[in-house]
């Protein structure tokens, strides 16, 4: 049998952190044995460190110990959800002393030679991590997943690259788990739309040209399309929606952008990577579909749900996407990023 893999997380108290612990449970490969997190939390056992908002917490990591946030006892593999005030310094040291850092955080995803994975659509963007060892002389290194919203635009977009992408129109409607516990405040969000979520489009907008771009040696060539999104927070509790308009240089027919989506699949279910869903896009026909209270837990929170396609009078052809946001834009996405490393022989 292969070896087991043993892991940490970086940020382990907080809202994502509890997500890769819950994800990370029974794992096929990972070994959950180191929690880090601040000076606060550290020297406490789990369950009086943080308050558990997932459940029932599993009993053997309520009883660990959670260690201060510095390279020393550490396993080699490190998922990272902390607080993105912290994290640019504290992920740094950690890929200095050797560690591989699998960062959930904003603070690396933009830098040129860090590569910024969604798994189905662009793992040979991997191959920027040889470089940046050399550039940064680090043993370790530093890979990110995409910001949870931009995740459901990429994967909805993500058939669709063969077409010739040069313009996208999305709007966002993103669950209040994306903003972390406790959040925003409950008198703000019920029944009512926040049209504004800080830094999120222009996130938006450069992190999907970086995903969707080409890989060129040292760097990524962003895809040369331009991208408006509009973000807006409404009263659900998990699943970023998109609304998409996309125009592509070749003039697909319907039938083709539907056949792109039915038929998509990629290197992580070819792999059969422990966390990839079988299906990657599901298309739902159905004209009220994909809706997040119904469909964002399907598939174990992994898969994109699209639907609604149809043409679309300003751009080519318009349709929805549905992610979960916390899994698969976020410790999900983590996690898959990492066995996508595994299968690379990056963890040896
Ligand atoms: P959170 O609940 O506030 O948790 C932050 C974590 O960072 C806690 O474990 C905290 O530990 C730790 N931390 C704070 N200061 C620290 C320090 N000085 N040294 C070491 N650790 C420190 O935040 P979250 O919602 O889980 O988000 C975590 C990260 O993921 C953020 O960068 C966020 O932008 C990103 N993200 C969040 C979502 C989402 O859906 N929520 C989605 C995608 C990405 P203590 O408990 O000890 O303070």
């Amino acid at each position: 049998m292969e070896a087991r893999i043993e892991v940490g997380i970086l940020g382990a108290t907080g809202m994502v952190g509890q997500h890769f612990i819950k994800f990370l449970q029974g794992h096929p490969w990972f070994d959950l044995k180191w929690l880090g997190a601040s000076d606060r939390s550290a020297g406490k056992r789990y369950s009086d460190a943080c308050t558990w908002h997932l459940g029932v917490a599993p009993e053997a990591i309520s009883a660990m110990t959670v260690e201060e946030s510095k390279p020393g006892n550490a396993p080699r593999l490190l998922f990272s959800a902390m607080d993105a005030s912290v994290a640019t310094d504290i992920e740094r040291a950690f890929a200095q002393a050797g560690h591989v850092v699998v960062s959930n955080s904003k603070n690396h995803r933009m830098e040129r030679d860090v590569p910024l994975l969604i798994p189905e659509i662009n793992p040979d963007h991997l191959k920027l991590i040889p470089g940046q060892q050399r550039a940064r002389g680090w043993k370790g290194q530093i890979a990110t997943n995409p910001n949870c919203a931009t995740i459901s635009l990429c994967m909805g977009l993500a058939p669709l690259r063969a077409f010739g992408i040069t313009k996208i129109i999305v709007t966002t409607l993103q669950a209040i788990s994306g903003a972390g516990y406790p959040g925003v405040p409950s008198m703000d969000i019920n029944a009512n739309v926040i049209p504004y979520i800080g830094g999120e489009e222009e996130k938006m907008e450069q992190e999907t040209q970086k995903i969707l771009g080409d890989f060129r040696g040292d760097h990524i060539d962003p895809l040369a399309a331009r991208v408006s999104a509009h973000c807006n927070r409404v009263p659900v509790v998990d699943g970023h929606t998109v609304t998409v308009s996309v125009e592509f240089s070749s003039k697909p027919s319907l039938a083709d952008v539907r056949n792109a989506f039915d038929r998509f699949t990629s290197v992580p279910q070819q792999r059969k990577l422990p966390s990839a869903p079988a299906t990657p896009i599901i298309y739902m026909p159905q004209q009220d579909r994909p809706q997040p209270r119904k469909d964002a837990e399907r598939e174990r929170g992994m898969a994109a749900f699209v639907g609604r396609l149809r043409p679309c009078p300003a751009l080519d052809y318009k349709f929805v996407a549905l992610t979960h946001n916390t899994i698969r834009g976020a410790a999900g996405a983590a996690v898959l990023n990492a066995e996508l490393m595994h299968s690379e022989g990056m963890l040896d």
